[in-house]
């Protein structure tokens, strides 16, 4: 009998100027970018999350710890291409995944065709398996006023 799971992913960033805002492995042009020991990217980080509880295995702090300087200035799309060749390992195919992205800036729609192609490759599934939606604030709280970012992600494998 097939045997699905489920999983969940959050990740937050302060924003701020003289970094670089990247997404899914995609910089968009922003003022501000995502303070993090990585590219710190939120996308990718509630991905991976997602990824990994479903697995049962923990988060990505005890898998790619940032005490790590291993993993200084490193691009996340190679976290999340470790993660999913844990999967094949497991045997576990990814089914879909859905994120949500809570940023007030920069707007955010005209660059998700391009994450979403991004995470595609990264993810080895369709484009139409993967969600991704780009919410504001409504100017409330610290995401509100331009200084985080949020993002939310579910993903559902097969065994
Ligand atoms: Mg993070």
């Amino acid at each position: 009998m097939e045997k699905y799971k489920v999983g969940i992913g959050y990740d937050i960033h302060r924003l701020v100027r003289g970094r670089k805002l990247v997404l899914g492995g995609i910089e968009v042009p922003s003022g501000r970018g995502s303070l993090g020991h990585s590219d710190g990217d939120c996308l990718i980080h509630a991905l991976i999350d997602a990824l990994l509880g479903a697995m049962g295995q923990g988060d990505i702090g005890r898998l790619f710890p940032d005490t790590d300087p291993k993993f200084t200035g490193v691009r996340s799309t190679g976290l999340l291409a470790d993660v999913v060749a844990r999967l094949k390992k497991k045997r576990l195919v990814l089914v879909n995944v859905d994120a949500v992205i809570v940023a007030e800036r920069p707007k955010l729609s005209p660059h998700i065709n391009k994450i979403k192609k991004s995470l595609a490759g990264i993810l080895r599934i369709d484009e139409e398996d993967i969600g991704i939606k780009a919410k504001t604030n409504e100017g409330l709280g610290d995401v509100g006023e331009g200084r985080a970012i949020i993002c939310w992600a579910v993903a559902l494998l097969r065994k």
